[in-house]
């Protein structure tokens, strides 16, 4: 995929919604920590810097999605983010709408077109 450095902005713009949820999932599931998520979001297609990841915890811990607290791990101290307790009524919600979103989205996706990229 060859794109332009405005392009990719635009584009990650797009999926800032996608991956805060795909973040607060893990969190409520089992814990997050910065390295672990750009790995994890990395998996399925999302490629973050720490420099765009981090803000992107700390905007969801201030807004009361998360919180999170120090852990010394193999001598390195790691700060690991939980859910809050607002986080899964939150997630529900978000995932009634991306419920009725895939619906539109999928609704005329022509069959021909088979597995689409991971995202
Ligand atoms: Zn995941």
């Amino acid at each position: 995929m060859h794109l332009t450095e405005e392009k990719y902005w635009d584009e990650r713009d797009l999926y800032s919604g996608l991956i805060r949820l795909h973040i607060l999932h893990h969190a409520e599931e089992e814990g997050v920590f910065g390295l672990g998520i750009i790995e994890e979001l990395a998996r399925h297609g999302y490629k973050l810097s720490p420099g765009t990841l981090y803000p992107l915890l700390r905007s969801m811990e201030k807004k009361g999605l998360l919180r999170s607290h120090e852990k010394l791990k193999g001598g390195k101290i790691r700060r690991m983010y939980r859910s809050t307790a607002r986080g899964p009524h939150a997630l529900s919600m978000a995932k009634e709408k991306v419920y009725e979103l895939f619906g539109v989205l999928f609704e005329n996706w022509p069959k021909r077109r088979g597995r689409g990229k991971r995202i």
